[in-house]
């Protein structure tokens, strides 16, 4: 079977799971998003794409945007960014408090709420959030060659009048001196960078660094280092999907990270980037339909990390 065969066949499996899971309605914006979409779409290192689905309507990327911002932190700090944030996996709710008071101010890893926190502030370093807005989104518009991607205002807000819980997290970091710009700062930021709106093949297109050591494949930029690409795929394995990461390794075996937009980026090294986005999410907060499609397109590709 070709790739977009395959794409056609996961399309036609899910049919009977669209609806399924709850969509993420702590965010008022987000609650009102129509829980029956499917979309998927993948690029291959050789420039190879395909597509089912409502691959082409832009949806809330969330948390998927943690990737991105640890990517330019990386860039930007390299190993010390690890002393601020480490790289095991949580075991425990995306926000937690709890964890993040008994290991005293540093987030488990970067890829949960509070770590994400760090490394944006680590991204503002006492800047205008404003402009770290503009870098991030002019990051994504490059990774997706694609300058129409923008930032959902009314999601941003929706997040920033509801987000008392990510709010606290960043008063908790900042008590524990491991956030150095104003907690308004670096909030307004996180919200916005969750915020941004692409679609499957925009955001398939903007991970294809990560299945090609850190090298964007068809234009040959340098985005990171082989080994900071590793690691973020290591990162995207044993953290990327909550406190599911490891239901998610035992699935589908490919690295990938989800948002509770119910976008999933999932990236079979050396092969291609996959994106899949259904808003329906599972209890863990994964797209439940995303999740299950991934699980089909690993058994018909043959693609696993292991
Ligand atoms: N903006 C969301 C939050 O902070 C992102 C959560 C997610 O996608 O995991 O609650």
């Amino acid at each position: 079977m070709d790739l977009t065969d395959i794409l056609a066949t996961v399309h036609r499996d899910m049919q009977a799971h669209l609806g399924r899971g709850r969509v993420a309605d702590y965010i008022p914006a987000l609650a009102r998003v129509d829980p029956k979409h499917f979309g998927i779409a993948l690029i291959t290192c050789h420039g190879q794409h395909a597509a089912a689905g409502d691959s082409a309507i832009p949806f809330s990327i969330q948390s998927v945007s943690k990737l991105f911002t640890l990517t330019l932190a990386l860039e930007k700090h390299g190993g010390k960014l690890w002393k601020r944030v480490g790289h095991e996996s949580s075991g425990s709710s995306f926000n937690s408090i709890v964890q993040l008071e008994q290991e005293q101010g540093i987030p488990r890893n970067p890829l949960i709420n509070a770590g994400a926190l760090v490394v944006t502030d680590a991204l503002l370093e006492s800047g205008a959030p404003a402009n770290l807005i503009t870098h991030i989104t002019a990051f994504m518009q490059q990774l997706a060659d694609d300058p129409s991607i923008s930032v959902d205002p009314e999601v941003a807000t929706s997040e920033g009048e509801t987000g008392f819980r990510n709010a606290s997290l960043a008063n908790f970091l900042r008590a524990y001196n491991n956030l150095h710009s104003p907690v308004a700062d670096v909030l307004q930021v996180y919200f916005n960078q969750c915020a941004l709106r692409m679609n499957c093949r925009q955001l398939a297109r903007a991970g294809l660094f990560l299945a090609n050591a850190g090298i964007d494949p068809l234009n040959h930029t340098h985005i990171t280092t082989p080994m900071r690409a590793r690691r973020l795929n290591a990162l995207m394995m044993t953290c990327g999907h909550y406190d599911a990461s490891g239901d998610v390794a035992f699935r589908v075996g490919l690295p990938g990270k989800s948002g509770v937009g119910g976008g999933i980026l999932a990236i079979a090294p050396g092969r291609a980037s996959i994106a899949v986005w259904s808003p329906g999410l599972n209890p863990a907060g994964n797209s439940l339909v995303g999740q299950m499609a991934l699980e089909r397109l690993a058994a018909l590709t043959g693609w696993s990390v292991f």
